[in-house]
């Protein structure tokens, strides 16, 4: 066989199972109306949730960056990459989270990747939930610690693993029946998306923190989802449940709300030390520009310094969930995300084809990112849809929905 061929081979069984990716062409920014194709479509898939991609406080800002600071940032964060800019966004950070200090990777997934092998190595202890975003996935991988996958948001799975783990560690013994010394419990960690990204719930916060602070475990909740979205004036998870301050480690990506590029980490002034000092991710790469960093910094004070952005998110949420309950299809969600489970691949896709025929751009979601025979539309809102707009769009996901149905 040539060695391409195994290539081909693989892709066109991606195509035979209606798995075949590809990328579509935004002739416009990111916002509520967009350019695909020459024609104008309203967006419902962006995780761009407050719309601020496109604001003129964000944008002026970032131009007058530019102007100062140049394009690219020359080094990494530990060498010659780190400017004023970089230093007013990790203040700014820590404060929208409440906590001493933060820590900026350049990706989400980067900050996921870097923090958790960091924070864990061979002997170690991870859980994590079975609907962890895929960043997770691979950090806890590269971590070679030892990996418990819970149940689906299920606490009580989660402390039955825990003590399961324990109790072996204690007896001497681990899964793969190697001698360890009798309370040895090394570093462990619980890890969890705050809200999931494919189905918009939410963690069970109360509990996954006293199941961590009960059982000596850092917690750790990724935020690239909640930020911007839940909680009052939308700081995310712990503000949601009035727990402001209970989570050791709190992640979260510039890239979705906030509407520019970036993860972060926000925690104690030791954890960001740490991290610091010992997450790769952050120390081998170049780090984001001034303007980067700049547009983040703009944005999260537009978001502190305007509250109906986030207020107005909330409503639609509300608004949407019960137009879409009037045309039969049952949702409720506390989130931007709103899923519409379909089931088989290809029907989904037909479905969020015949949305777009009408004018509604809309993602159709498979495996891997859910599982198999799981494809459902990823239905994301955004604070500036109108309420005429959330209403029309449900009546045409009912049409579609129904007609889908009698096929
Ligand atoms: C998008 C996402 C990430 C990755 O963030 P990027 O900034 O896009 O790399 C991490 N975790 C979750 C839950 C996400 O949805």
């Amino acid at each position: 066989m040539n060695k391409w061929d195994c290539l081909e081979e693989t892709l066109k069984n991606l195509k035979r199972e209606n798995l075949y990716r590809h990328i579509t062409e935004f002739a416009s920014s990111q916002s509520k109306e967009i350019i695909v194709n020459g024609r104008k479509m309203l967006l419902f898939a962006s995780n761009s949730y407050l719309d601020l991609c496109n604001v003129p406080e964000v944008k002026d800002y970032a131009s007058k960056i530019a102007l100062e600071y140049g394009t690219g940032s020359g080094g990494s964060r530990l060498t010659t990459g780190t400017t004023d800019v970089h230093m007013r966004l990790e203040e700014i950070l820590a404060g929208y989270k409440g906590r001493e200090a933060s820590i900026v990777f350049n990706t989400g997934y980067m900050g996921n990747v870097g923090t958790i092998s960091a924070l864990a190595g061979k002997g170690d202890v991870i859980f994590s939930d079975e609907l962890n975003h895929a960043s997770i996935i691979d950090g806890c991988r590269l971590s070679k610690a030892n990996l418990v996958i819970y149940k689906h948001n299920d606490m009580v799975d989660l402390e039955m693993k825990v003590k399961e783990y324990i109790s072996n560690k204690t007896n001497g013994s681990t899964a793969e029946g190697a001698p360890v010394k009798a309370n040895n419990v090394c570093r462990g960690l619980i890890v969890s998306d705050g809200v999931f990204s494919m189905d918009g719930d939410i963690v069970n916060l109360p509990e996954l923190v006293e199941i961590a602070d009960g059982y000596n475990l850092f917690s750790m909740i990724d935020e690239a989802h909640a930020t911007g979205v839940i909680g009052e004036t939308g700081r995310g998870t712990e503000e949601y449940y009035h727990m402001e301050g209970k989570v050791d480690i709190l992640m979260g990506t510039l890239s979705k709300s906030i509407g520019s590029e970036g993860g972060f980490v926000c925690g104690s002034r030791t954890l960001v030390e740490f991290l610091i000092n010992k997450a790769r991710s952050y120390i081998f790469s170049t780090s984001l520009s001034p303007v980067t960093m700049g547009a983040s910094y703009m944005s999260i004070k537009y978001i502190m310094e305007h509250n109906e952005r986030v207020e107005r998110l909330q409503h639609n949420i509300k608004y949407f969930c019960h137009c879409l309950t009037d045309e039969g299809i049952d949702v409720k969600s506390d989130t931007s995300i709103i899923p519409i489970i379909i089931g088989d691949e290809k029907k989904a896709l037909e479905v969020s084809e015949e949305l777009k025929n009408r004018g509604y751009y809309v993602s159709a979601i498979r495996y891997p990112t859910v599982a198999k025979g799981c494809a459902r539309l990823r239905v994301a809102l955004m604070a500036t849809h109108t309420d005429e707009e959330l209403l029309a769009f449900s009546k045409s996901i009912g049409q579609v929905y129904r007609k889908m149905h009698r096929i």
